[in-house]
């Protein structure tokens, strides 16, 4: 990967001054060896019933452990990756894991579904949806033990038609989820035209519940939306355990959040598959 702005306008063009630059050039740098050395793991978040707390699926979720900074967190490094090309490498290492994961799960007997998130560079390569397809047959793995989570925008080509990767995951057989719902730009009318199965409601709207009433009327009417279309809204962000009671009096099927899981390492994720296998 070169810097492609270097040249004529130099990597001034790269916009910021010229301190910040260099501090992006070098993580970019490190963040290019990380990935030849595969010093990533992938943490699992339990989504579940919000009534009893029962585990339903997981949602992946990439860390970056750097020997000098410890683990480093997508919301520092993600961004960056999409910018330096980087995210498709990234985006696939997750995915072979996840999908490694899931058969040595399926090969102790214990049946999982996984979210991962995708991202929208991802999304714009016609060649995705073989990407997951070589690496769901490289597993022995069936589409339906993954959904991929994108984003309101991504999901469009344009204002008129329905991203054609996306169309074409819908049709290998992988389900699909809207994540941070209501945080875009999308309209209704445009989600009507997107084949998901799943709302995943953004934090935002939850942080207020129960005390602040507007947020508590609009997570009620996206709930009912997911109902009235056929799908599974998910709860983001769910903290308190007012916030789970007031999800599951308004029957909000699925809830993720410290209240009820934080992300957990691959180990501690076997443990609790194991213990909801038993309790089945
Ligand atoms: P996201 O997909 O919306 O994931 C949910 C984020 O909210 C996670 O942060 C999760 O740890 C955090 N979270 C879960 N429950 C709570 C809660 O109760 N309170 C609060 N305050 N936060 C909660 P994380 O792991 O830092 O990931 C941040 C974002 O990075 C993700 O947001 C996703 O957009 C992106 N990301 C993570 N893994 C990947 C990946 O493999 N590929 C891509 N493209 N993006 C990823
Ligand atoms: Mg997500
Ligand atoms: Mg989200
Ligand atoms: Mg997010």
């Amino acid at each position: 990967y070169e810097v492609k702005q270097a040249g004529r306008g130099g990597i001034a063009s790269y916009g910021g001054d010229s301190r910040q630059t260099l501090a992006r050039l070098s993580l970019t740098s490190k963040l290019r060896r990380a990935l030849q050395r595969e010093d990533f793991v992938v943490h699992y978040q339990p989504i579940v019933a919000p009534a009893d707390g029962s585990l339903r699926a997981f949602e992946a979720l990439v860390r970056w452990q750097d020997a000098e900074r410890g683990v480093v967190g997508p919301n520092e490094f993600i961004p960056l990756a999409e910018d330096a090309g980087l995210i498709e490498a990234i985006g696939g290492w997750v995915l072979h894991a996840v999908c490694a994961q899931q058969r040595a799960w399926s090969a102790d007997g214990l049946a999982s579904h996984v979210h991962v998130n995708v991202s929208p560079r991802q999304l714009r390569r016609a060649d995705f949806p073989s990407t997951v397809r070589a690496a769901l047959a490289e597993h022995g793995l069936d589409p339906t033990a993954l959904t991929l989570e994108i984003t309101e925008s991504a999901a469009m080509l344009d204002a008129e038609r329905a991203n054609p990767v996306v169309l074409a995951l819908h049709a290998l057989g992988v389900r699909l989820a809207i994540d941070d719902f209501g945080a875009g730009h999308s309209s209704l009318v445009r989600l009507r035209d997107v084949p998901v199965q799943t709302l995943k409601i953004d934090q935002s709207f939850l942080r207020g519940v129960p005390d602040d009433r507007q947020a508590a009327s609009m997570i009620t009417a996206i709930i009912e939306l997911g109902a009235a279309l056929g799908m599974v809204t998910v709860a983001e962000g769910v903290t308190s355990d007012a916030q789970r009671r007031f999800l599951v009096e308004r029957d909000c099927p699925l809830a993720q959040g410290f209240q009820f899981a934080r992300p957990l390492a691959a180990a501690e994720a076997t443990a609790l598959l194991r213990a909801s296998a038993a309790t089945r």
